[in-house]
């Protein structure tokens, strides 16, 4: 586990971002209203899918956010494409506070800001053919006729790796992958600065899924659009991130430099996300159950159970628990190298052995 210092305990993640900051999400909570219906005696307690979180992608740049399901990252997806509102805290995207906008979402924000779902086949209409699919953003933001809509349209699936007799043909005559093409190129068409991909090649098989991420990152040399990218995967989200960001239960645990969250994970759950990634050295894949067993001390609670109401959300999982840890959620200490953690083990000092938590250590 990676070494935490003093300097900068306290901050929340993401409270200073560079100056070049395109999307800068500050102290973001999300609340739905409880649901229930008579039988369950009314109103239900309202769902808190994100908590006091901070975030921020600069110009040009490739930021994963990852947790599993239920953490509440599509959540706060959903948030910058304000396709749910905000309960507290700010958005802002360039000169765009997004948490003030009214009812209505300024046209120009649509434009800037795109997003690449999971399953093509639900984001694109199955009735329309490919060519009116990238179209229509071309004559919504852009007025372009039917003639130079056409030509932009075959331009931008050649972009992608397809070719412009594609235009003509339905979304359910392509694979997932060239599906998954369509959006992208749909995405692109409004020329955005930043790509919400939420999830964008689970759905696909291994050897698609690294077609579709190299050509993301191609396309992000070509046209400089930040890439949100949302996953589950850690894996996938280390290959093309810059930073990471790791969600649980509603909360940012852990953020820095993808290489520093990858190979010194400073939170125990970062630990547990790395320990799930199949590695083919069967020594490694060893060490990978046995960790994975002593952090997953409690499988029931962890996938059915409730997420403790104070206190940190991964502690009725951890194996490092300390009473503090059910009182209240850890302050933010920076790590060696790059980016801070929110975990009473670093802001208490060692607590294994009587030494310096270097490695994971899990007590036996
Ligand atoms: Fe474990 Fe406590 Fe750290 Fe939470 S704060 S991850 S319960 S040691």
């Amino acid at each position: 586990m990676a070494h935490a210092t003093d300097a900068g305990a306290g901050a929340p993640a993401g409270a200073t971002p560079s100056g070049e900051a395109l999307l800068d999400i500050q102290h973001l909570s999300i609340t739905f209203p409880g649901s229930g219906g008579l039988l369950a005696g009314g109103r239900g307690p309202d769902v808190r899918a994100v908590v006091d979180a901070s975030l921020h992608v600069d110009d040009r740049e490739t930021v994963g956010l990852v947790g599993e399901s239920g953490s509440g990252k599509t959540t706060m997806g959903k948030g910058v494409l304000r396709f749910v509102r905000a309960s507290a805290g700010t958005i802002r995207l360039g000169a765009y506070d997004v948490t003030n906008f009214g009812r209505k979402v300024p046209r120009s924000y649509r434009r800037e800001v795109q997003v690449v779902f999971q399953d093509p086949v639900a984001s694109l209409n199955p009735s329309i053919i490919v060519g009116d699919l990238i179209g229509e953003p071309l004559k919504l933001h852009f007025g372009m006729g039917a003639a130079a809509r056409r030509r932009r349209a075959a331009e931008l699936l050649e972009q992608v790796g397809l070719a412009a007799h594609h235009l003509e043909r339905y979304p359910y005559e392509f694979s997932g992958g060239q599906r998954q093409r369509i959006a992208v190129a749909r995405a692109l068409a409004s020329e955005p600065q930043l790509i919400v991909l939420d999830e964008p090649v689970s759905a696909l098989d291994v050897s698609t899924q690294s077609q579709v991420i190299n050509l993301l990152e191609k396309l992000q040399g070509e046209t400089g659009a930040a890439y949100l990218l949302i996953a589950h995967d850690l894996a996938v989200v280390r290959h093309v991130s810059r930073r990471i960001y790791v969600m649980y239960r509603s909360r940012i645990v852990e953020e820095g430099p993808a290489d520093r969250v990858c190979e010194q994970p400073a939170h125990p759950y970062t630990e547990l996300l790395l320990a799930s990634i199949p590695d083919a050295d069967p020594v490694k894949q060893r060490a990978q159950r046995a960790l994975r067993q002593k952090l997953s001390v409690d499988q029931a609670a962890a996938v059915t159970g409730e997420t403790p109401q104070q206190g940190c959300p991964f502690s009725n999982r951890c194996p490092y628990v300390m009473a503090s840890c059910r009182e209240q959620f850890p302050d933010w200490t920076a790590v060696q190298g790059g980016g801070q953690v929110a975990c009473h083990l670093h802001t208490e000092g060692p607590t294994l052995a009587g030494g310096p938590v270097t490695s994971l250590s899990v007590p036996a």
